[in-house]
This record gives C-alpha cells, structure tokens and sequence, in this order.
C-alpha cells in the first residue's frame, strides 16, 4: 500500500503577562520559521510608534469592534486595561483548512475561550525569568503611563494564576532559547500520532 499522509494546520496560542516579551518571542519566531502564519488582532487601543494598521493590528474604533463581535467575526475577544482586542475568525479558519500553521499572541482570557472551541490548539504560557524582570520591562518599553504600569502589573498578577491551564510553559530568559523551545514544542506536535491523517493513494 502506498501511504500518504496529511498533518493539518496547528493553532498555536502564545500567552503570558504584557511585558513578558510576547511580542519579541513572536517577532523571532515568525522570522524562523517563514511556514507560520502570524493573526493580526483587532484592537481599540491607540497605536504606539511604529505600529502599522493590518501589519501590527487592526485599529478599530469602539463601534467597529463592537460590530465585529455582533457580526460574531471573533472567535475570541477580551478587555484589557481599559481596551478591547479580539481574533478575527475567518482568516484563522481559512489558513487552518489550507493545512499552514497559526499562531495567536493573546491574553489569557482570550486563550480560555480559544481552548473551548479549538481543543486541539496548542497553549503556551511565556513566563519571565522574575516578577522583577517584568516590572523592569514594561518601565522600559517608555510607551506606558503611569497608569497603564500600574494596570498591566496588576492583570499579570492574574494572569500567572492561569498557567494551570496551559499544555506548554516556557520562560523567557534570552528570546533565542524561548524561541526554540517553541519551535520544538511545535515539531513534537505535527509528530503526534494523532494529528496525522493516513490516506490511501
Ligand atoms: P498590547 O496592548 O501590549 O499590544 O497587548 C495587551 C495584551 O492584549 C497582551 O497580553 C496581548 O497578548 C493581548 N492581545 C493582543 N491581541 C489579542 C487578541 O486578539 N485577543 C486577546 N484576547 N488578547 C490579545
């Protein structure tokens, strides 16, 4: 017999508290390994310098995203200190079905509601090397407020308390090193038994 076989596209979920380095981690891995396709979120937050619509997010107004999310075009969304951010559902769909992987960097609560509608997503939770290291930071990214400090350490304080929920956790001690143990994890889980589909032929 003949075999040949067919592994799906994999949704991979990157979590972790704003500051851990998301972003980086990300950054680094979509340069390594060009076969990952990167969700652009929608958001109603302002744009730090540098940021581009369609490439960084998709700047929405408070009206348009709350359009979105009648028009049920998320397939998550969540508030975050004070702005809403949410995954645009037809383009995850349609880059699944046509076999690529794709990657979300979201918060955790957007992760719950993702884990209850793709159970066979992949969830990693980035950890920094310390609280300290976090706090370090998001002072040092220089684009926050006071305010928005002070919000983001919060919510990372409850965020932590997620990582139960997680199947993968890695810290994020150089970015080299977290991201290829993403990269790793990703390889173990195309080897999967069970995500490969046998077809005669
Ligand atoms: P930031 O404002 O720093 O870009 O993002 C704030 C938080 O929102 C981060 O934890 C980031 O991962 C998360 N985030 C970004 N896009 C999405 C999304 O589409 N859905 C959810 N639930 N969270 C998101």
């Amino acid at each position: 017999m003949k075999a040949n076989y067919q592994n799906d596209g994999l949704l991979i979920v990157v979590s972790g508290p704003s500051g851990v380095g998301k972003g980086t981690v990300c950054a680094a891995l979509r340069e390594k390994k060009t076969d990952l396709t990167y969700s652009v979120s929608a958001t109603t937050r302002q744009p730090r310098e540098g940021e581009e619509h369609g490439v960084n997010y998709f700047f929405e107004t408070e009206t348009s995203f709350k359009k979105m999310i009648q028009n049920e075009e998320l397939i998550e969304w969540a508030q975050y200190v004070g702005n809403y951010y949410g995954t645009p559902r037809r383009f995850v769909e349609d880059t699944l079905r046509s076999g690529k992987d794709v990657l979300l960097e979201i918060d955790v609560q957007g992760a719950q509601q993702v884990k209850q509608r793709f159970s066979n997503g992949i969830f990693i939770f980035l950890l920094p090397p310390s609280i300290d290291d976090l706090r370090e930071r998001i002072v040092g990214r220089g684009s926050e407020t006071e305010a928005s400090i002070h919000n983001r350490l919060g919510a990372a304080t409850d965020e932590f308390k997620h990582v139960q929920y997680y199947d993968y956790v890695v810290i994020n001690d150089r970015v080299e090193a977290a991201c290829e143990r993403i990269d790793a994890i990703i390889t173990a889980e195309h080897c999967k038994k069970d995500r490969i589909v046998m077809m005669n032929g």
